[in-house]
């Protein structure tokens, strides 16, 4: 395809599109490079509106590192909205990126960012926009090659048959690696076509490419074997990891929206990975080993990015911010450097202690203070050792209450609800939490004027965590759970009107629990819900469970499977699982047995501060975790 740019065709559109602006790219930092002098050339998509997808660290800095290349090209694409995607295809307009609005199948590679596998009907509404055939076997080689990462990737599965390749861990390195391979492939004069270059890409043990591997079924719907159909292939594809995280100092030149975004800040991942062992979370579970930047890299990133972006908000991110060993001095340090500055700064605050709050308050030495957040994730002390969110009552309302002594007057407590071996009687003790907190927080403070917020997710049991054998909850026990704690959360009227209560219902849980665990053959009911409308299922206006079920009930049936069957079965040890041959760097015997001491109520120390518990991701990497303290200081502001 031409990669003459389709702005003459789309501009006419776009008075005719609500936000039209997402649309038009040119953003402070953006990056329009010659066509003709790049040797490789990747069109990047989060697969979601720009509002949200803009901001996506992940797209950023690998947009930034392939850039930073003289001979490499990066442009950017978002899901359209249904009234542009309309008017694109009355009007023969394809999927276009935003930097040089270049058609999408113009590009060498098409990698896709999944933070979520909601986006997968984005991902196929892509693929037709951009007249990319939908089944990578049935692409050319004058197709990109379509590539999937992010952490949906760790079960990439579901859309086995859309894609050409998937990407486990981290990024940086593994797309200037596939580069190369892809400019070699190149100079060589495309021998032996695409399936050359994927195999080249296959044996580097940290490409998959689902085409090369065969899933055999037994008689009762379950796997027998993931088996590799090319001598070369390996048997398991290894995860990224980028290890030296002060030599990757990304972004160092923030893309700035145009239109409206979710998040409009300059944000520094201060550490990858995590190793408190919360049962639940897939993020913490395969972005191990913990690997800290350095202060000093911290420091010299904020100031660059702010000077580069001229964002006045800088979001300290990671999984569990203030669990960085110097996280004391990194708040101290920015807030003494930024003091009687405008820059507002936050860390995102999930840690149910007081530690947190003194973070948070440091922060907010100029002023500005951002909001707080504490997830005990469980109700009960019960069902928080099941799931290894290791927070007594005691702690919760203890740093709740510090957060009303320090002027706080409103904070959110995030719990989920569907939890494995929960009860009722787990899901009450919420509202009994949120009542004993403002009742501590109204004697503490001598005032009626404070407020808690109860928010409640879902639970989804994810690959590669110990509850990937669990039985996930239908959606009829999580809706009626729901329903029963808003009437306890209301039971006591003077507290229950200082209480606001947010909640999803259960059902799209169940969808993104087939896809989260499924495997090659949930792609027909991909297929078919995209076939049907479905697009942004993240959306709850556009989420449809009708449409899922129905699609469910019409592909899985006929192969003697259901909608249930991927979601409400409990697994055993034995079982082939979808995702056993990509490796996360977990021992599955270990994951097995943390589900066990799970069911039998007993926690897992946290690796950091205790000795290690095997999990076997340091020593296959040959790693330790990466921590400090360095006994380093920020560096002064740089005077101009
Ligand atoms: S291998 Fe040991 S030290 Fe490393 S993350 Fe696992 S438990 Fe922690």
């Amino acid at each position: 395809m031409s990669a003459a740019s389709v702005f003459p065709r789309l501009e006419p559109l776009l008075p005719r599109v609500s936000k039209p602006i997402q649309y038009v790219g040119g953003e402070l930092n953006a990056v329009a490079k010659d066509w003709d002098s790049a040797a490789v050339r990747w069109a990047l998509m989060y697969p979601d509106a720009y509002e949200v997808g803009q901001p996506n660290q992940g797209v950023q800095i690998l947009y930034e590192v392939l850039n930073e290349r003289d001979d490499v090209l990066a442009e950017r694409t978002y899901a359209v909205w249904p009234d542009l995607e309309a008017l694109m295809r009355e009007h023969g307009v394809p999927q276009f990126t935003v930097d040089a609005h270049r058609p999408v199948a113009a590009f060498d590679l098409f990698g896709v960012s999944f933070a979520t596998e909601m986006g997968y009907t984005n991902l196929l509404a892509a693929l037709d926009l951009a007249q990319i055939p939908l089944d990578a076997a049935a692409r050319d080689e004058s197709h990109p090659v379509v590539i999937a990462g992010g952490h949906a990737a760790f079960n990439p599965e579901p859309i086995a048959d859309f894609i050409d390749a998937a990407v486990l861990g981290d990024g940086e390195e593994a797309v200037l690696e596939i580069t190369d391979i892809v400019r070699a492939w190149k100079a060589d004069g495309r021998p032996g076509g695409r399936d050359e270059l994927l195999l080249r890409l296959a044996r580097t043990e940290a490409v998959y490419v689902p085409r090369f591997y065969d899933v055999d079924y037994l008689p009762d719907g379950r796997i027998q074997r993931v088996i590799p159909n090319r001598a070369e292939v390996p048997f398991r594809v290894h995860k990224r990891t980028t290890m030296d995280l002060d030599q990757w100092p990304y972004p160092k030149q923030p893309l700035v929206p145009l239109a409206e975004t979710v998040h409009e800040r300059y944000a520094v991942e201060i550490f990858r990975g995590c190793t408190r062992g919360c049962r639940f979370c897939q993020a913490g579970m395969i972005t191990r080993p913990v690997r800290e930047r350095s202060i000093t890299t911290i420091g010299d990133m904020v100031e660059r990015g702010i000077k580069e972006s001229g964002f006045n908000e800088v979001g300290l991110l990671s999984l569990s911010s203030a669990d960085h060993s110097e996280i004391g001095d990194v708040c101290s340090g920015l807030a003494d450097r930024y003091e009687g500055d405008n820059v507002s700064l936050s860390l995102p605050s999930t840690r149910v202690d007081a530690f947190n709050v003194t973070l948070a308050q440091e922060l907010s030495r100029n002023g500005r203070r951002s909001g707080l957040t504490f997830a005990p994730e469980g109700g009960s002390e019960r069902i928080r050792r099941v799931i290894n969110k290791m927070v007594s009552e005691e702690d919760l309302i203890r740093t709740v209450v510090t957060a009303y002594q320090g002027g706080w007057r409103q904070v959110k407590l995030y719990f989920m609800c569907g939890l494995p071996t929960e009860t009722d009687d787990d899901v009450l003790q919420i509202a009994r939490l949120a009542h004993e907190v403002i009742k501590a927080g109204r004697e503490a403070t001598g005032s009626k004027d404070i407020r808690c917020t109860v928010s409640i997710g879902g639970f989804v049991p994810k690959p590669h965590t110990p509850f990937q054998w669990a039985s996930q909850a239908d959606p009829e026990t999580v809706d009626r759970r729901l329903k029963l704690l808003k009437q306890e959360i209301n039971s006591n009227r003077s507290l229950g009107r200082a209480i606001g209560y947010r909640y999803h219902d259960g059902e799209p849980s169940v969808i993104e629990g087939l896809l989260s665990r499924g495997d090659r053959r949930v792609g027909a009911v991909i297929r078919r819900v995209w076939e049907q409308g479905g697009r942004f299922d993240g959306w709850s206006e556009h989420f449809s469970y009708r449409r899922w079920t129905d699609a469910a009930a019409e592909a899985l049936e006929p192969m003697g499977v259901s909608l249930a069957w991927y979601t409400l079965r409990e697994r055993d040890e034995n079982e082939v699982l979808p995702w056993d041959h990509l490796d996360s760097g977990l021992d599955k015997e270990w994951l097995w047995a943390d589900w066990q001491d799970s069911l039998s109520e007993v926690e897992q120390d946290d690796c950091r501060w205790t000795p290690c518990f095997d999990c076997g991701v340091c020593p296959g990497m040959d790693t330790e975790i990466q921590i400090g303290p360095t006994g380093r200081k920020l560096l002064p502001l740089t005077v101009v």
